[in-house]
């Protein structure tokens, strides 16, 4: 099995240096990922200058541009071979709800996801890193699994609570929660006087309830939610319809 690796918090962030040597025992592995953290940098592209793809010491390769640009690059210029999995994460944060839509993490598995290869996103739910050790193992157990009963290619979330390996619960499969309006921008001043602005929180979980990611987590298990990417909402179709007739 031939896996890329690629992640959202940059190619020097101890998530994805735990994932990387947890799936190099049981696949060839390589890695392209952002110089930099590229967190909250969604599905985008950088089309208004060059990339470039440079190789660090550890081998991992890291590239000036966006988690989606470093899979699309690796997909279509770097990698001699098609992979048959793209693995993002593990993420600093969970990605759970309205999270996937902002979420690079998401998005490096996305654009992997739209070349037609399986796909798979990681998050920790807390920041901080605790308990990488466990969430490197459930990557590369879930990793291992066939998923032989969805059609291919898959996009999965899967958010991983900071427990110790043998109190995590099980593997559930979720829904996307939802949640409250993000909290208002942090105002602050700068060293010229002049008022700026930081994005401020996500807001808490709304819509939590049984069956969905924010629950399972929140028991202690770990959740995994299969995504699409078709945001056609469906139900309105036929209302639109009559509304244009
Ligand atoms: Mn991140």
């Amino acid at each position: 099995m031939k896996i890329l690796i690629s992640n959202d918090d940059g190619y020097l962030a101890p998530g994805i240096v735990a994932l990387a040597d947890a799936l190099a025992s049981i696949a060839e592995i390589v890695v392209v990922a952002p110089d930099s953290n590229r967190s909250g940098s969604s599905n985008s592209l950088t089309l208004d200058r060059p990339l470039s793809v440079y190789k660090a010491a550890n081998g991992f390769h890291f590239v000036n541009g966006t988690p989606s640009d470093c899979v699309h690059v690796a997909l279509t210029g770097v990698l001699a071979f098609r992979p048959d999995l793209i693995v993002s994460g593990i993420n600093q944060g969970q990605n759970m709800g309205d999270d996937t839509l902002y979420s690079g993490t998401v998005a490096a598995a996305t654009e992997g996801y739209l070349f037609g290869i399986p796909s798979i996103a990681f998050s920790q739910v807390e920041k901080g890193w605790g308990e990488l050790a466990a969430a490197a193992r459930v990557a590369r157990e879930i990793v291992q699994r066939k998923f032989d009963t969805l059609d291919k290619p898959y996009l999965l979330n899967v958010n991983i609570p900071n427990l110790p390996y043998d109190e995590l619960g099980e593997i559930v499969a979720t829904r996307l929660g939802k949640r409250h309006q993000s909290e208002a921008v942090i105002r602050a001043i700068d060293p010229h006087g002049r008022e700026i602005f930081w994005i401020g929180p996500a807001g808490q979980a709304r819509e939590a309830g049984e069956g969905t990611d924010f629950h399972a987590v929140a028991n202690g298990r770990i959740s995994i939610t299969p995504l699409q990417i078709d945001l056609t909402h469906n139900a309105q179709l036929d209302s639109l319809k009559k509304s244009l007739r």
